[in-house]
Formats: C-alpha cells, structure tokens, sequence
C-alpha cells in the first residue's frame, strides 16, 4: 500500500534535530536527567510520581510532582493520587491495592500485581507468571510471561521477552550497547528508542529517537522526533 507521504533515508545518518528537544534544555538546567537502573536500592515502598522521572516526563500531561496515576489491576479503574501511598484502597472495587516495588534478580513463578514498578534485572527471569504493575523495566527474561504496564515498559538490549505480550501504551528501549533485535512488528502506541534498536514500527502515536539512540528498520507513526545525535537507517512513513 502506498504511504501518504514517504522518505527513505539510506545511510547513516546523523540528523540535526530540526527543534532542540525540551529534554536537551531541562539537561541544561539540571532537570529531568535519567535515573541510573543501576543504582536501585532494596525496593522502597513507593510508586513513582507522574512527572518525576525523565520517563514520566515525556510522557505524562500533568507535571504535577506529587500526582501519582493508579490503575486499578484488580477492576482497571484509572485515577490519580496526590501525596504518599502508603497504603491505597481502590475507590471503585475497595481493593486494598500493593504499592510495592518488586525488584527481580534470580528465577521467580510469581504473578505480581503492584501499583508500583517492578524491575527483572539481568539475573531475573520471571516464568510462567502474569505482571501489572506501573512502571515495568526489563532487562533479564520474561518466559511464557505477560506484562501490563499502566505508565511505561522499559526493555534493554540483552533482554529476552515475547514482544507480544508486553502490553504498554509507552514502551521504552533503554540505553545502552547490545542492539535489541525484532523480527516481530512493534505496534505500541509510542515508542521511545534511548540505546540500539533493530526493528520494525508500526506505531499511532510518537516514535522518537533520543541522542543516545540508534535504530535500524522501518518506521510507520503519527510522529518522528529525532534529537540531535540520534542515528537512524529506516523507511519512514509518518503522519
Ligand atoms: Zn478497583
């Protein structure tokens, strides 16, 4: 099928952004700086605000600090939190909901359902088991394994997953050297590329590539942003 309008890009390619991302400024002021994955602590018993970290910041409408967006994983009911979650009960089913984080670093058959992140490190492997949760990130293994994330999915190179099961309206590729590649069709509704991707887009929302990312395949979206510094060999097929 012939695309609305088509470009073809086909080489390396260094792109100068076109307009400096608002990222590239709050770097400037010392704002909005990706957190280090690395350097988790033992799990604190919190959900990450809407608005406070860098992922939450590209994403969300509000930039209010202590709003927190909770989905329901009992009935799905979505709603936002201001202040601490201590403990939260679920204002339309009653559920009192988990709003701990679950950090993963050995071989674990556990469905978890949490208002908070849960983070499979390289070590992790979740099998055979079903996860909710806020914020997911992902950088060992997801077996046979269903992942919701109401905010965001962060995947990293070296990760192993079934992209089919990974369910987010913002997925994020994570920083780094290992190029994550797929031979299945990427149709999240947006999609951030921060490290090395090979792959193929089909997205109704945002693709953007950030300056430390680098993607290889085609892309079809409703919008591309490409920072300064970002690499891209694709087909491209946007609006
Ligand atoms: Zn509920």
């Amino acid at each position: 099928m012939p695309p609305k309008s088509s470009h073809v890009i086909n080489s390396y390619t260094s792109i100068q952004a076109v307009k400096k991302s608002a990222e590239e400024k709050s770097k400037k002021d010392g704002k909005g700086r990706a957190v280090s994955n690395e350097q988790h602590p033992a799990a604190p018993p919190k959900v990450k605000p809407v608005g406070q970290s860098s992922n939450d910041a590209r994403f969300a409408h509000t930039a209010k600090p202590t709003l927190h967006q909770i989905e329901c994983y009992a009935c799905g009911y979505t709603y936002n939190v201001r202040g601490s979650l201590a403990s939260i009960i679920c204002p339309k089913c009653k559920v009192s909901l988990d709003v701990k984080d679950y950090i993963i670093n050995s071989e674990k058959i556990k469905d978890i359902a949490t208002v908070g992140v849960v983070e499979i490190n390289t070590a992790g492997i979740i099998k055979d088991s079903s996860i909710k949760a806020n914020t997911i990130v992902l950088k060992g293994k997801l077996i046979n394994s269903t992942a919701f994330a109401n905010v965001s999915v962060e995947i990293f190179g070296g990760a192993e997953f079934d992209i089919d099961k990974i369910d987010t309206n913002n997925l994020i590729i994570g920083e780094g050297n290992s190029i994550l590649s797929l031979k299945e069709e990427l149709k999240h509704k947006n999609i951030e590329i921060r490290g090395k991707m090979k792959a193929n887009i089909v997205s109704s929302g945002t693709v953007k590539i950030v300056s430390t990312g680098f993607f290889i395949g085609s892309i079809k979206a409703k919008t591309l942003i490409i920072e300064d510094g970002a690499g891209l060999l694709a087909d491209l097929e946007i609006g």
